[in-house]
């Protein structure tokens, strides 16, 4: 059963909103944070730019820069964590990107992999007949014409010799590199069923619509877990992954009130999916698709086995049965997990009079843990603020700066998440003691050199920030 405060809310297809949403003006949108102020921040401080940007950019391209590559990895290894370390009924996977061609004929993503597509007679702007309300074009109140199918797959071809050359797809999902490798994993990983495959890895899709900065690209990562069940416990399965997928949004620091569940209608469910449920996020252009959870019964792994010959099933040596197990799929975005990520941690407040920009980051996904900030730049302050940073960078992610004023520099690490900051003052020569600043409470402790490794662990770990033990001040 689905947690009592999950809010499983019935919502219907209107409310899935197109990239031109904001253009209309939905009535559910959020007073927070708008979009523009994301891509500020993740451009100037070196989280995501513009992909090819030297050259006028590419159409929804992005690049992740020093800190946006360690936010994205610190998302991938939450997930990871949770879904492979921390269990063990799961295992991982890396599979190719190209694939043999039969593998698309197989999934249905050869037929069925496309969306309807219209085009505006007057200005061209491509649409996505399932974002489009009425019959005219959204921005310019054209004429469109008749929908016709779009494949959302990226084609190349492999070979030397273009005209010889066998087209291959670039994959739109990693599920499939799964599925065709379920037996290999099962024999090889001695593991009973309920057993699941896990993988990440990028994934290309040619959508129609592109926008909303990296929530919707034609190059994106992709985190799925495929978990093979016997069949009749799919149902409960389904439940049991809905509700763990969403606790660890919500454990990472999404608040509960942003997130929401939806039941996939019968008619909106895929060819392959007996059920399905999306987790949405409410992003500043409204509720939108975070991850989705699918039941996707044993449609893979008997395409599979009939189009490549061989048997893809499972023999259960208790039951003495033996069966072709169902499938529930969590399918989430790496890259649309860290638009959420940071939405949700973005705050500006004010601060004895001055505006500053922080995100309130869940520690394990601060893309700097610790910066070492030296007083000043002083002959005398350096050497031990370096020490303290040699000491400090082979266990956490550390940063050190000394470049402008001290409350700028904190500034800089609030606007990037940074959850402390160890300052190296004068009187750390003599008492060989340096101040915790914290980034949410702006309390600040003075901790012993010697103990400053112990104590940052803790607290990373989720230790509270006891500022009253020793001394504490809130800073001016
Ligand atoms: P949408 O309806 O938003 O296009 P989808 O239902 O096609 O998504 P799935 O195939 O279920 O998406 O993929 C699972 C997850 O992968 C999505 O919830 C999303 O987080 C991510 N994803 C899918 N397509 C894209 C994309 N083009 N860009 C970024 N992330 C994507």
């Amino acid at each position: 059963m689905l947690n009592e405060d999950t809010p499983l809310t019935p919502v219907n297809k209107a409310d899935k909103l197109s990239p031109d949403a904001s253009e209309k003006g939905d009535l559910s949108m959020p007073a927070k944070v708008d979009m523009d102020k994301i891509v500020s921040l993740c451009k100037r401080r070196g989280l995501i730019f513009p992909s090819s940007e030297i050259y006028g950019g590419l159409a929804s391209c992005w690049d992740y820069g020093p800190m946006g590559v360690e936010l994205k990895r610190n998302v991938r290894d939450a997930w990871w964590k949770s879904i492979v370390h921390e269990r063990d009924d799961v295992v991982g996977l890396d599979t190719s990107i190209m694939m043999h061609p039969g593998v698309w004929t197989a999934s249905g993503h050869i037929d069925s992999f496309t969306d309807p597509l219209l085009e505006c007679k007057s200005c061209h702007l491509r649409w996505r007949a399932d974002d489009i309300e009425g019959q005219r074009c959204p921005k310019c109140d054209g004429e469109l014409t008749e929908p016709r199918m779009f494949n959302l797959m990226f084609k190349t071809s492999m070979g030397p010799v273009e005209e010889e050359a066998s087209t291959i797809y670039l994959r739109p999902e990693t599920a499939q590199g799964i599925f065709v490798n379920f037996d290999n994993v099962i024999t090889t990983s001695r593991k009973k069923l309920p057993l699941g495959i896990a993988q990440i890895g990028k994934s290309f899709r040619n959508e129609i619509t592109t926008g909303n900065f990296i929530f919707r690209t034609r190059e994106f990562e992709h985190m799925e877990l495929e978990y093979f069940v016997k069949p009749g416990t799919d149902e409960e399965w389904l439940d049991y992954w809905v509700k763990e997928r969403f606790d660890w949004y919500v454990k990472l620091g999404i608040r509960k009130e942003n997130l929401r569940l939806r039941q996939h209608g019968k008619d909106e469910l895929a060819h392959y999916a007996r059920d399905c449920y999306d987790i949405d996020y409410l992003f500043p252009m409204g509720w939108s698709e975070l991850e989705g959870i699918a039941n996707r019964g044993d449609f893979d792994l008997i395409q599979h086995a009939k189009h490549s010959g061989k048997e893809l099933g499972y023999y259960d040596a208790e039951a003495g049965e033996k069966y072709v197990p169902y499938v529930i799929e969590p399918s989430a975005g790496v890259d649309r997990s860290v638009l959420a990520f940071l939405i949700d941690a973005y705050d500006e407040e004010e601060v004895e009079g001055e505006k500053r920009t922080v995100l309130h980051l869940n520690p394990s996904l601060s893309p700097i843990k610790v910066a070492v900030l030296p007083l000043s730049r002083n002959e005398k302050l350096t050497p031990l603020a370096k020490e303290v940073f040699n000491k400090l960078c082979p266990n956490f992610v550390t940063d050190y700066d000394d470049s402008q004023s001290i409350g700028r520099r904190y500034r800089r690490q609030d606007e990037i998440g940074t959850p402390f900051c160890v300052t190296i003052d004068f009187e750390s020569l003599e008492d060989k003691q340096v101040t915790i600043r914290e980034r949410d409470s702006l309390a600040q402790i003075r901790v012993p050199i010697e103990k400053l490794e112990k104590n940052l662990e803790a607290k990373l770990k989720g230790e509270a920030f006891n500022a009253s033990a020793l001394w504490a001040t809130r800073e001016k």
